[in-house]
């Protein structure tokens, strides 16, 4: 069967980003991870049982997948005994599955994980003093080729179904043993405030694992509302970031649909570095992009938006660079906090990082005009966990392993 999943990359810029579908499953059972409350009672109805019961079974299903973390019909107690095997036979708790499971001498774990049609992805969970941060993947490889970034380097891109994308934040509770324990009590319903509460690991998610998100907006926001719902995994929007390296149409719909806080790649201040670095900056150019974090529905001093910049020895971290970033951001009013990142290497990178002295520096003078600029500590360097890291081991070849094999592959056959 062809994989219709694939989408080839098709040059610099991506210029129809396809949501594709999942493949479906062989043994024709629908896994319910990922499906919002309503679709799950559909399901239901659809597989037979009358308009009450659909609805009373699908809150209850609801219940033990996002709040217990049940991966199997059999643990639902409060589900007739008759009931379960039925529910069995045409469904399923899916989690991607881990291929490995890496931690740093940093605390830093890094999970590589395999969608059930066999594609290879990452996620990444960084704790620190007081939080826990969940990097998660919303796609498979990415199109848009940033030539610092190492996933960018990636061949085949898929974008992750909701279910894949929840389900990364489900195996970080699963592996961090963050679901709640006892007996469930529909008359006692937990509130948010105490679902939440303090003392977990895992409080933070990032949008910030392979891929871009808003060129899979609607699986993102799927997903994400099932971690923002009260009744799933109830984690606050103002903990959840999503990073984008500048999607300008669907950065308001992601304000107004998801509301998560925002983080923008900008990492160069001059059309020529950015279009050389950030290659979607061709089509969305910087004015643009700033004037559409100016417009983000939820931007404020209390929340501000994060510009990210990574620092390239000699190519975007001079004192020049560092004062018109700070005139940008003024110009355009923005409620910001700079994010630098020293660039992480990777085999074959085109770039090397700033010296220490010269990250220093740039940060001085963004933080002289008044604007937070932390440096970035990079974490999990030893598994390859760091910022643009991410490429699964499959992929790990080098661009000219890459250019050497797409010439063999373009030759005639002799
Ligand atoms: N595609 C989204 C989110 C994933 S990348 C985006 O680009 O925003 C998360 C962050 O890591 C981005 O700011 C990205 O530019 C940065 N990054 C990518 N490769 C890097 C590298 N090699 N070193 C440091 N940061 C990198
Ligand atoms: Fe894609 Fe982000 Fe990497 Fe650019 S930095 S190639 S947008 S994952």
């Amino acid at each position: 069967m062809p994989d219709t999943t694939l989408m080839p990359i098709p040059g610099q810029i991506d210029p129809v980003p396809v949501a594709r579908d999942i493949t479906p499953r062989e043994d024709g059972r629908v896994d319910l991870i990922g499906l919002p409350k309503d679709r799950i009672r559909e399901l239901f109805a659809e597989a037979g049982l009358d308009a009450k019961q659909a609805k009373l079974r699908a809150k209850q299903v609801f219940h033990w997948l996002y709040h217990r973390g049940v991966t199997e019909f059999e643990a639902m107690t409060d589900i007739a005994k008759t009931m379960r095997p039925w529910l069995a036979e045409r469904f399923v708790i899916g989690r991607p599955d881990v291929v490995e499971a890496q931690h740093s001498t940093d605390g830093t774990r890094k999970w590589l994980l395999r969608t059930s049609d066999g594609h290879e992805f990452e996620m990444v969970f960084i704790p620190d003093e007081t939080r826990g941060t969940l990097c998660v993947s919303s796609q498979v490889g990415c199109t848009l080729n940033c030539r610092f970034c190492h996933t960018g380097t990636m061949r085949l891109v898929r974008n992750l179904t909701p279910g894949e994308i929840v389900g990364q934040v489900m195996l970080a509770r699963d592996a961090l043993g963050e679901w709640p324990k006892g007996k469930m009590d529909f008359a006692d319903e937990e509130t948010e405030a105490a679902y939440t509460s303090d003392g977990r690991l895992l409080t933070n998610i990032v949008m910030m694992g392979m891929g871009e998100p808003l060129y899979n907006f609607d699986n993102v926001k799927g997903a994400l509302n099932l971690v923002m719902d009260g009744d799933g995994l109830a984690l606050s929007k103002r903990r959840i970031t999503l990073s984008t390296s500048g999607v300008v149409p669907m950065m308001e719909r992601c304000g107004q649909e998801i509301g998560v806080n925002l983080a923008v790649s900008l990492h160069a201040v001059t059309k020529d570095v950015r279009d050389e670095i950030v290659p979607l900056n061709r089509k969305y150019g910087i004015e643009e992009l700033l004037q559409a974090c100016a417009d983000y529905p939820g931007a404020s001093n209390a929340r501000r938006i994060t510009f990210e910049y990574v620092m390239l020895d000699g190519v975007n971290d001079s004192d020049e660079d560092a004062r018109e970033l700070v005139r940008l951001l003024r110009e355009y009013d923005l409620p910001a906090k700079v994010n630098l990142i020293p660039f992480n290497p990777w085999p074959g990178a085109p770039y090397a990082c700033s010296t220490p002295e010269r990250v220093r520096r740039f940060s001085e003078i963004v933080f002289e005009a008044g604007i937070s600029a932390p440096v970035r500590t990079p974490r999990g360097r030893d598994i390859d966990a760091a910022c643009g890291q991410l490429k699964t081991a499959a992929e790990k070849k080098s661009r000219a392993d890459r250019d050497r094999e797409a010439a063999l592959a373009a030759a005639p056959a002799a």
